[in-house]
């Protein structure tokens, strides 16, 4: 198996150049090798990079209030201490040596700023990025440690964050910027949820924007095959059992819908911390089973492969 979602830094740690080395990815990989995976992504957060520092500064401008804006400020001002450069080179020098590691990112949805993004990133020989909604107009809801952030829940609703995750989450898939999307229902993460009907109608927009943009992609290139492009992969992520939510992204009804779209999967941690690699992997791939998934799907130069998941490993 494959660990596709893996971060070199904690949330509460600032990050400096110095630290992201060539002995530090080995370390990743011998404990990947350990839990018995093959391959693994190191998929740092876009904030980390100052290369990237205006795009968030310029969403928190646009964020609904001044207190959410001035927090989203600091958060990405603390964070972006990292050079892009220095880690697409370190990553690349990793492979080049024959470690089992690919180059990863996990990209934000920046409303309104998509275009840019996209631009920017394919400037740098990624192998595959994950895209992810971590905040809708401020309210960075997955801030579970922030008295603002969870206050927000209570003055917004959980209906209208559901609501408003669905708007930004439908940006980010017609963007076309990700190859890969990451829990793809991060928005429960606090086990909050609306109401039934509410959630029920959520989880089925989720798998259309996905499956919408399947077709999509059949429609233009006539063959369906895999590349750069429209979205068709989503991460099967165990970190949801490390939350209040409980449970993996996606749900169990969730994944066997875009399992019935034919949507392909990566498993993924997003540990951050080594000893997080491959969390619950036995649990996913159990999952996985149950939904009728064979396949897992690994990328290069941001194109996709699918192959079976290896028998026997957890
Ligand atoms: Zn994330
Ligand atoms: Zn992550």
């Amino acid at each position: 198996m494959l660990d596709y979602h893996i971060h070199l830094f904690s949330h509460d740690d600032m990050a400096f150049d110095d630290q992201v080395t060539l002995s530090g990815v080995a370390q990743l990989c011998s404990v990947a090798k350990k839990r018995n995976l093959t391959e693994i992504a190191v998929t740092e957060h876009l904030f980390r990079f100052k290369e990237a520092k205006h795009f968030f500064l310029r969403a928190a401008e646009e964020a609904g209030d001044r207190e959410a804006a001035d927090f989203m400020h600091d958060y990405y001002n603390f964070h972006a201490t990292l050079t892009l450069e220095h880690y697409v080179r370190i990553l690349t020098e990793a492979k080049r040596r024959g470690l089992p590691v690919v180059l990863g990112l996990e990209m934000d949805c920046l409303p309104g700023q998509m275009d840019q993004v996209n631009s920017f990133l394919s400037t740098f020989p990624f192998d595959v990025v994950l895209g992810s909604v971590h905040f809708i107009k401020g309210h960075m809801f997955d801030v579970l440690d922030s008295y603002l952030q969870v206050s927000r829940w209570n003055t917004r609703g959980a209906e209208k964050v559901f609501s408003d995750y669905l708007v930004n989450l439908e940006e980010l898939i017609l963007s076309g910027t990700s190859d890969v999307l990451a829990h793809i229902d991060l928005v429960k993460i606090t086990g909050r949820k609306p109401s039934d009907a509410a959630f029920n109608d959520f989880e089925s927009e989720l798998v259309n924007f996905v499956a919408k943009s399947i077709e999509k992609t059949v429609t233009e290139d006539g063959t369906g095959e895999s590349s750069a492009g429209p979205l068709q992969v989503v991460e099967l992520s165990s970190a949801g059992w490390r939350k209040p939510v409980g449970e993996p992204y996606p749900s169990h009804f969730v994944l066997e819908k875009l399992f019935d779209a034919g949507v392909g999967i990566t498993f993924a941690s997003d540990a951050h911390e080594p000893m997080g690699i491959g969390y619950r992997f036995t649990d996913l791939r159990r999952l996985a089973d149950r939904v009728g998934y064979k396949n897992v799907s690994r990328f290069s130069g941001r194109n996709s492969f699918s192959f079976e998941i290896d028998k026997g490993q957890t």
